[in-house]
């Protein structure tokens, strides 16, 4: 590898270290009893299981962690963070590692990330998600003609349905600005 490239990949381990640091503090008086894991409906999925996860992140080995597809496939269920017997906030902590992966802009989470901002960016402007739009947002997002393609079967039942309605996207009335811009201080400035 070029000594330029690895130094940028250095530089981005020390920054998902520092970023680290407060997930492990969530995760200190884990005891790997291995409930979660048990609890988790997606466990069968993952690549890591939650507990792993958890030692993972103890030892911070950053470098595994976000070459997983675990946290990506919480579906925040809440139900490791309700039968931990440590009272752990699990569900929180899976949040964290997905917004770090999005705020580091780290390839292999690319799509979860675009597909979360392109759904939000619907609810911004509508109050709710209006699903046409929200896909349109997501593929103009992935810069990529070829990946609208093999979403076109799938479209086309839901159409055939009734499940997705054809909306014209627009700017929509920008009732919840107010609100968007207050959480996004608050996530800012916690
Ligand atoms: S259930 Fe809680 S204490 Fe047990 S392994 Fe999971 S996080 Fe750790
Ligand atoms: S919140 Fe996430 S990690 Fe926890 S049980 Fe649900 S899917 Fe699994």
């Amino acid at each position: 590898m070029n000594p330029a490239r690895q130094s940028k990949l250095d530089a981005q381990q020390v920054v998902l270290q520092n970023r680290l640091v407060p997930v492990r503090k969530m995760l200190q008086a884990c005891i790997q009893c291995g409930t979660c894991t048990g609890s988790c409906p997606n466990a069968a999925a993952m690549d890591v299981t939650p507990r792993y996860m958890w030692r993972l992140v103890l030892m911070g080995d950053a470098d595994r962690i976000f070459h997983t597809s675990t946290f990506a496939l919480c579906s925040t269920c809440y139900t490791c963070a309700l039968r931990c017997p440590r009272g752990l906030p699990l569900t929180d902590a899976m949040s964290a590692l997905k917004q770090i992966a999005a705020a580091e802009n780290l390839a292999l989470y690319k799509s979860g990330s675009r597909f979360y901002a392109a759904f939000m960016e619907s609810v911004r402007r509508h109050g709710r998600v209006r699903e046409m739009e929200f896909m349109t947002l997501y593929f103009l997002s992935m810069k990529n003609p070829l990946v609208p393609l093999k979403f076109i079967p799938l479209g086309m039942r839901l159409m055939a349905k009734g499940k997705i309605a054809i909306e014209i996207p627009s700017r929509g009335t920008g009732r919840l600005e107010a609100l968007f811009r207050q959480v996004k201080a608050l996530e800012d400035h916690p």
